[in-house]
């Protein structure tokens, strides 16, 4: 778990690449489910279709059909589910009835003001797009384009501060249930995801060896 921004993803990457678990992120297995055609998918693909959103019990039934395969004997990594306490309860059930159970939820934390900085950060040349960041990739010369030379920079919608400050407190308000359900059971492990990304996956691999 963790906001838009505080490195979940890069974290991901180290962790399919050190444990040998499949990387379950909801994204790609309703690509995968809506690709072959499966019964979720199927019913998934008809929500999307009408401009609809995909019901809970459709989402969990696809993570119920991807969890059901093979490789995830030995264990997996959920990434983007679940997104509410009706996914969490309907998790607990599936995990039941294979008589499996989360170990852990790694939760990364980072002051939201800091991923407001990190997530608006973003910027373009008006005249050749090139892309810029305030924090990470300024131009070379102050207001003056690396590429074309221009000085007219804009932001693109999605990059703007209330944007990204809207988009952070939707995703506040939705993680903050799960947080305490996961603290409740005594499995949730809340890293500081404002360190150096080598320093928090020690964190992580700490948490995942001793499990
Ligand atoms: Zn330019």
């Amino acid at each position: 778990m963790g906001l838009p921004g505080a490195g979940k993803g890069t974290q991901a990457d180290k962790i399919i690449k050190e444990f040998d678990i499949p990387h379950i992120s909801t994204g790609d297995i309703f690509r995968a489910a809506i690709k072959n055609e499966t019964p979720m998918g199927l019913k998934a693909k008809g929500f999307i279709d009408n401009g609809e959103l995909v019901p809970d019990e459709v989402t969990n039934g696809i993570v119920n059909e991807r969890l059901a395969e093979d490789d995830t004997k030995d264990g997996f990594m959920l990434d983007g589910f679940p997104r509410n306490l009706v996914q969490a309860n309907a998790l607990d059930a599936m995990l039941a009835e294979s008589d499996r159970q989360l170990d852990a939820v790694l939760n990364i934390d980072v002051n939201p003001e800091v991923l407001v900085d990190r997530l608006s950060g973003r910027f373009l040349c008006k005249n050749c797009g090139t892309a810029y960041h305030r924090l990470y990739n300024m131009p070379k010369v102050e207001g003056t384009c690396d590429v074309c030379g221009s000085h007219d920079f804009y932001q693109r919608e999605d990059d703007k501060p209330e944007t990204v400050k809207n988009r952070l407190s939707v995703n506040i308000e939705m993680n903050t249930p799960l947080v305490d359900f996961y603290n409740d059971k005594g499995i949730l492990h809340t890293i500081n995801g404002e360190q150096d990304i080598e320093v928090v996956y020690q964190a992580v691999q700490k948490v995942l060896t001793n499990i």
